[in-house]
């Protein structure tokens, strides 16, 4: 295979990484982490402290260099969390900011500090060659929003592939700049949003953490890209009605790109309304990397994720595992995928593996219609989102985005309960705006039957002062009062 960075070989001047004041040339990214590279064991897996720095940005790609399988680890995580890291990847080594403390049994691994210093930064030969394009180049713990997170098995092939698919997608140059605040251990914060800028040779602006007025001030100083999850552009959307600032940036910014979990309806309007410009959703998975976009100037309608990236083949089957056919817009099925894009193994688990595959097929386990124009339309997961009621199968997420648009709901979340009549009874889950003002109830119920149908109008509202949510904001229906597994 290429080189998975050529930029970092032609080690321009050209700014590839930018945190706040610091910044490091593609000269400058190349000496400090082919320097690291060479201390790396090969063999065993190196974590990666993922702390939104430089420091984990020139770790990864030291790993990547030396071909020794990387394990971002998100510091945030409990010690159960890490417990289950630490024996299922068996990393020999720990690589860290100086200074960072590293809980157990993080703690007690074998530590090599991520020094850009000076002398760090002096020259040291970028190994001439890559090492083999399907051994294990990242093992990425996926989200943990159905489960514990599972340790995800990829190739230097599959990044290869899906950064390039991108490219295509959103026509993605050396001359852009991308802006995120997004944490370092997941596919979006550390596959798109750092090794995309570096495979295309262009720039990362990471925000630190995630600040309206960052994303303005990045914006406005050169950003052309903005990465963000719906919980982001939530806040931008707020933001906007206060800050013209805010409004200006992300008007002149190329393009806006929204993923990791669903973009309620009313945020795109709002986000629409105030700046003119449409937020692009794109849909993957860590399992998956990226199997669909919709493409910047398309006709894209909110509410869809867009038409299948290159080489990535999608295919709906319905419960009796039979496809759906391209003319059936209706019929609601599970999504699988097929192409180079996708996963190796989950690590340790070949019972799962093979579970997760129909032939070459990839069981996303989650559901969706296909628009006539091919156009994905997510109706949700699987385990957590299609609630079964009275006969009819219903997606949380549509029900969702009818109660966001009240303006008394701040946060709504849809699930299913057991009910001796209906098999399942739909129960709303709401955050209201303001807690001395809750949302009648029985309005809520009749603006779902009214906008969708009487048959997904819920049956009991709860209120609470939060949902619970994961780093990527994602909502955790299992942790919700009451909820199993
Ligand atoms: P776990 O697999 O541990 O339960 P997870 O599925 O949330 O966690 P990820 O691999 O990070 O872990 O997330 C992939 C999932 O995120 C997809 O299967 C899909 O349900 C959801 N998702 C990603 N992008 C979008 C999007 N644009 N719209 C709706 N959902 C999305
Ligand atoms: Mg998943």
């Amino acid at each position: 295979m290429s080189l998975l960075f050529p930029a970092l070989h032609a080690a321009s001047s050209h700014t590839a990484l930018r945190f706040g004041e610091r910044a490091l040339s593609y000269r400058q990214l190349s000496a400090a982490a082919s320097g690291l590279a060479v201390r790396l064991e090969p063999g065993a897996p190196v974590a990666v402290w993922a702390t939104p720095s430089m420091e984990t940005a020139v770790a990864v790609v030291a790993g990547l260099l030396a071909g020794v399988p990387v394990v971002p680890v998100n510091p945030r995580s409990g010690e159960s969390e890490l417990t289950h890291i630490v024996t299922d990847s068996a990393p020999g080594m720990v690589l860290a900011e100086p200074g960072a403390e590293l809980p157990d049994p993080l703690g007690s691994l074998l530590r090599t500090d991520v020094d850009l210093g000076e002398e760090a930064v002096a020259a040291s030969p970028i190994p001439p060659t890559e090492p083999n394009a399907e051994a294990a180049a990242l093992i990425v713990y996926t989200s943990g929003t159905t489960g514990p997170p599972k340790g995800v098995v990829l190739s230097r092939r599959a990044l290869a592939s899906t950064l390039d698919a991108l490219e295509e997608a959103w026509e993605w140059t050396a001359d852009d700049v991308l802006v995120h605040g997004l944490p370092l251990f997941h596919v979006h914060g550390l596959i798109l949003g750092v090794l995309g800028p570096l495979r295309r040779g262009g720039t990362l602006r990471h925000l630190g953490r995630f600040t309206t007025e960052g994303v303005a001030r990045e914006l406005a100083g050169g950003g052309t890209m903005l990465f963000g999850v719906p919980t982001m552009y939530h806040r931008l959307a707020d933001a906007c009605a206060s800050d013209t600032d805010l409004v200006r940036a992300l008007a002149g910014a190329r393009l806006l790109v929204s993923g990791s979990a669903a973009l309620p309806l009313h945020d795109h309007e709002r986000l629409t309304a105030a700046t003119g410009q449409r937020v692009i959703e794109r849909y993957g998975m860590t399992e998956t990397l990226m199997n669909t976009s919709v493409r910047p100037g398309g006709t894209s309608r909110p509410g869809t994720v867009g038409l299948p990236l290159r080489d990535v083949d999608i295919r709906l089957m319905d419960d009796s595992q039979e496809r759906i056919p391209a003319e059936d817009t209706e019929t609601v099925g599970e999504l699988q995928v097929r192409g180079p894009h996708l996963f190796t193994e989950y690590l340790g688990r070949p019972d799962a593996t093979t579970e997760a595959f129909d032939g070459g097929w990839f069981r996303t386990g989650d559901m969706a219609t296909r628009d006539a124009d091919g156009s994905v339309r997510l109706v949700g997961r699987k385990a957590t989102d299609l609630i079964k009621s009275g006969g009819f199968k219903i997606g949380a997420g549509e029900i969702e985005n009818v109660l966001l648009g009240h303006p008394a709901v701040a946060e709504a979340a849809v699930t299913g309960e057991p009910d001796d009549d209906l098999g399942e009874r739909i129960v709303a889950w709401i955050v209201p705006a303001s807690p001395q003002q809750p949302p009648h109830q029985g309005e809520l119920a009749d603006l779902v039957a009214g906008q969708l149908a009487p048959h997904k109008r819920p049956r009991e509202v709860r209120f609470l002062d939060a949902l619970p949510r994961n780093d990527m904001g994602k909502i955790l229906k299992r942790e919700l009062p009451g909820q199993q597994g």
